[in-house]
């Protein structure tokens, strides 16, 4: 990125992350490590399919800020999981902005992993892990072994809770990031949510703001209150054909 790039990138960094109230991120170190992120995702998009967002003034705000968002759910130094990170979201935007937590990214596609690992070496950050695997195999050895999972843009909340909950420890939190059908999500998927050890704590609703415009964001928060039942998560035929 030439001087005049990093330029336009800061100007739309600062106006993004200013609107949607998450100016205490931006800081010169972040505004370098998120235009090195953006760029290296832009060029190794051209190689192979990571997002379909792939202009800076969709990046900022749609990948960039609408991941730092989240970071408020987060308590302090926790052990987080990103379950069906893709290429890197929210995994590398919450790493970068706080190095207090340890990030894992869950994937089934090896290749987006290995973007974030290459992601996270150019950055020189050391907050990230991968796991490559599909949520309800690597699930065995790593039940309840996590303070917050979060997810976006993986699956209906009713199928997405039992891929999560499994692997978050009592006390902790599972966190849904969704968009205007989450309520609609939220009501079909109560019963299972409680089935697998959860309780819904609280929703938060608000509008992300894009370069000219806005969209809707339903984030729920769910707390793990008791173990979930060892059979669950079930095969994904079966918690795709008959969701909880
Ligand atoms: N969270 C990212 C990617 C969303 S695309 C973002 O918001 O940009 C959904 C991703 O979930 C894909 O990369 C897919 O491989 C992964 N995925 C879906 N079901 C999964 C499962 N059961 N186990 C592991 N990964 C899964």
């Amino acid at each position: 990125m030439n001087d005049a790039q990093f330029k336009e990138f800061c100007r739309i960094f600062e106006d993004i992350f200013t609107k949607n109230g998450i100016s205490e991120y931006d800081t010169p170190e972040n505004r370098q490590k998120f235009a090195t992120l953006a760029e290296y995702l832009i060029e190794e998009n051209q190689k192979y399919n990571l997002t379909a967002l792939c202009s800076m003034d969709k990046i900022i705000p749609l990948h960039f800020a609408d991941c730092v968002v989240a970071a408020k759910y987060i308590p302090a130094g926790a052990k987080v999981l990103d379950l069906g990170c893709g290429g890197g979201f929210p995994t590398l935007p919450l790493a970068i902005v706080r190095p207090d937590i340890a990030v894992c990214g869950l994937d089934s596609t090896a290749k987006k992993l290995g973007f974030i690992n290459s992601a996270a070496q150019k950055l020189g950050i050391f907050n990230v892990t991968t796991l490559t695997g599909r949520a309800e195999e690597l699930v065995c050895d790593r039940r309840e072994s996590f303070d917050i999972v979060i997810s976006r843009a993986v699956a209906r909340l009713n199928v997405l809770a039992e891929l999560c909950l499994p692997f978050v420890q009592v006390g902790g939190k599972f966190i849904a990031l969704k968009g205007s059908a989450g309520e609609d999500e939220l009501a079909e998927a109560q019963k299972g949510i409680v089935m697998l050890g959860g309780s819904v704590k609280s929703t938060d609703k608000y509008d992300i703001f894009t370069c000219g415009g806005a969209e809707k964001r339903l984030n729920i928060i769910i707390d793990k209150q008791s173990p979930t039942p060892i059979a669950y998560p079930r095969q994904f035929g079966a918690i795709k054909k008959k969701p909880l």
